[in-house]
């Protein structure tokens, strides 16, 4: 009985955090079924996090860092179609969104198979109908699935650059890359601009957002960036190549 109360007790907390933090971001809140579902994710993935290295942040402020961080995107995302994570690692924005978002359908990639098979696990567990998770390289997997996603995202997985060309093949033109980045994002996106275009991707817009973490605020900018024509055959190349190309514009 006392264990039932502290742990409905913590999930109260975890569900007023929430709440008061998406509220303040004019994100859509989340139904108490999904705020359900979301906590289940969470505890599974600090659980799990003991034994396997899934994620750096302290679990008191996975509500911003991860789960809110994440929901940012979701208005940035079409209102139907498959949506691909590249690098979704323990399953952000993955699985959050998932959650939140029912009338999509997600695939989360990622090249590193024990954090696949803990996204898989974690999906069976949720119930999650709308969600799969592939193991692979994007730049691998990019020809196979060239312009085949009504949205391609992707947070803390590489650099502007990079990223973008690990990305946009994917995308469908007329669709979204929706890249989730910190207070590095203008100095990067100068960086990249013309390998953007050269992608088939047009200059982005940029929404700016103050995430309130322990009293505080952080700055993240989401960048959306439309696909306007299709990317020249040759990429993405081999993953030493792309590095190589971008160390050479920072
Ligand atoms: N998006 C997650 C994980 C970030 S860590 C989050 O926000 O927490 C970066 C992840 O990208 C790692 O799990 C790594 O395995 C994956 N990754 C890096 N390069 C990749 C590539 N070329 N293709 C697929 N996954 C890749």
């Amino acid at each position: 009985m006392m264990n039932f109360e502290n742990k409905s007790n913590e999930f109260e907390v975890f569900h007023t955090q929430l709440k008061e933090a998406l509220g303040a971001l004019g994100i859509k809140a989340l139904s108490d079924a999904q705020a359900d579902q979301l906590y289940r994710y969470h505890l599974l993935l600090y659980k799990t996090n003991e034994e396997m290295n899934l994620t750096a942040v302290p679990e008191g402020d996975a509500v911003p860092l991860h789960y809110v961080d994440s929901l940012l995107a979701s208005s940035f995302l079409p209102n139907k179609g498959q949506v691909l994570d590249v690098g979704t690692g323990a399953g952000l924005p993955l699985i959050p969104l998932a959650i939140a978002r029912p009338d999509l359908t997600f695939v989360g990639l990622d090249s590193t198979e024990k954090k696949v098979s803990f996204v898989r696990k974690t999906i069976k567990d949720l119930g999650l109908e709308n969600v799969q998770v592939w193991y692979g390289r994007a730049e691998e997997l990019a020809n196979q699935y060239r312009e085949s996603f009504d949205a391609v995202m992707a947070r803390a997985v590489a650099n502007l650059y990079t990223l973008s060309e690990l990305c946009i093949p994917f995308l469908k033109i007329g669709c979204d890359f929706i890249a989730l980045k910190g207070s590095l994002a203008d100095k990067e996106l100068t960086a990249s601009l013309n390998h953007i275009m050269e992608l088939g991707c047009d200059k982005p817009k940029r929404n700016e957002f103050e995430l309130p973490v322990r009293g505080e605020t952080q700055k993240r900018v989401v960048l959306s960036l439309r696909k306007v024509k299709s990317t020249p055959a040759g990429f993405p190349r081999r993953f030493g190549a792309i590095k190589k190309a971008a160390l050479q514009i920072q």
